[in-house]
């Protein structure tokens, strides 16, 4: 994956530059310890323009990410929404992925610091999963204890522990972790929440353990519009054995059917699952389109 090239730019503290001549601070306790906030963001070539998708609810989580981290942040989510509109235009992108940084202020103690810096870079984006349905594996690696970290805020040293389920998923043949939480209970994807179907009803995980998913919430919204049966409740793993269909969702990941978890193959073809509903639903609002049409 190519991030960017000689001619990209960002946005870097109060200035458009190319990336060549950004100098972001190596003291920032975001590259040391992880002390950092950022946002994934999908924007998308729609019949009426290039729009990014949900760019309010984005940035209201960055800065109640940063709240959470007492990381000082104090820009508005207008400004938030232009400045990146303002990066899309100026790299002449439409279909893209725009990731918005805040970094902590140097410090190389453990206080709190006093200032930060914010980078908004953008990338062409097409499908995060290759496969249309894709292999899951019970990951050994489980989600924080909510009482560990802010398990709510999109905080980059939360990462490392996505990064070694993902790895860990790979590294024994499968496509992606599904993370437990350490009740032993199903939390979700390193990078995306998670719903299965039993006869006839999605479920997914409660707020707790988890990221709370924009799309989550968009999933939510689209199973009321469309009268889907949709319900919270704490997933024990061993029910996903003889799920009738499964997926992720997030920004990136956007619908993303499972196949298989820990080789179990799901009981009903994707084709005529409630998610594939879903997915047609989901493509349908990011492009603008009137999903209400969609045929249940
Ligand atoms: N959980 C985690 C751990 C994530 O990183 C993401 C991606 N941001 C999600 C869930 C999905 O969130 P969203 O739908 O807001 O992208």
């Amino acid at each position: 994956m190519k991030y960017y090239n000689e001619d990209t730019i960002i946005f870097l503290d109060g200035q458009f530059v190319k990336i060549r001549d950004a100098s972001p601070s190596l003291f920032s306790q975001t590259l040391h310890y992880g002390n950092g906030a950022f946002e994934g963001i999908r924007s998308y070539q729609t019949i009426h323009g290039t729009k990014i998708f949900k760019p309010y609810e984005h940035f209201e989580r960055l800065i109640q990410s940063c709240r959470l981290l007492h990381i000082p942040f104090h820009y508005s989510l207008e400004e938030l929404t232009q400045l990146s509109y303002q990066v899309l235009e100026k790299n002449n992108l439409s279909s893209a992925y725009i990731r918005p940084l805040v970094m902590a202020g140097e410090n190389m103690a453990l206080s709190r610091t006093t200032g930060s810096s914010l980078m908004i870079a953008a990338w062409t984006w097409t499908k995060y999963f290759t496969r249309k349905e894709i292999d899951v594996c019970i990951s050994s690696i489980q989600r924080p204890h909510p009482n560990s970290t802010k398990i709510e805020a999109k905080a980059s040293g939360n990462y490392v522990n996505s990064i070694m389920a993902s790895n860990e998923a790979r590294h024994r043949g499968f496509d992606e972790a599904l993370m437990l939480d350490t009740n032993g209970l199903v939390a979700g994807a390193p990078g995306a929440n998670f719903f299965f179907e039993k006869n006839g009803v999605l479920y997914t995980t409660p707020l707790g353990s988890i990221l709370p998913g924009i799309t989550r919430q968009t999933v939510i919204e689209i199973c009321r519009e469309l009268e889907l049966p949709i319900k919270e409740k704490w997933i024990k793993p061993e029910e996903l054995l003889n799920a009738d269909s499964a997926f992720f969702c997030g920004t990136a990941a956007e619908i993303s059917a499972i196949g298989s978890i820990e080789r179990h193959p799901m009981n009903k073809p994707w084709q005529s699952s409630l998610g594939f509903i879903v997915q047609q639903a989901y493509e349908n609002m990011v492009m603008e389109k009137n999903y209400a049409y969609v045929i249940v």
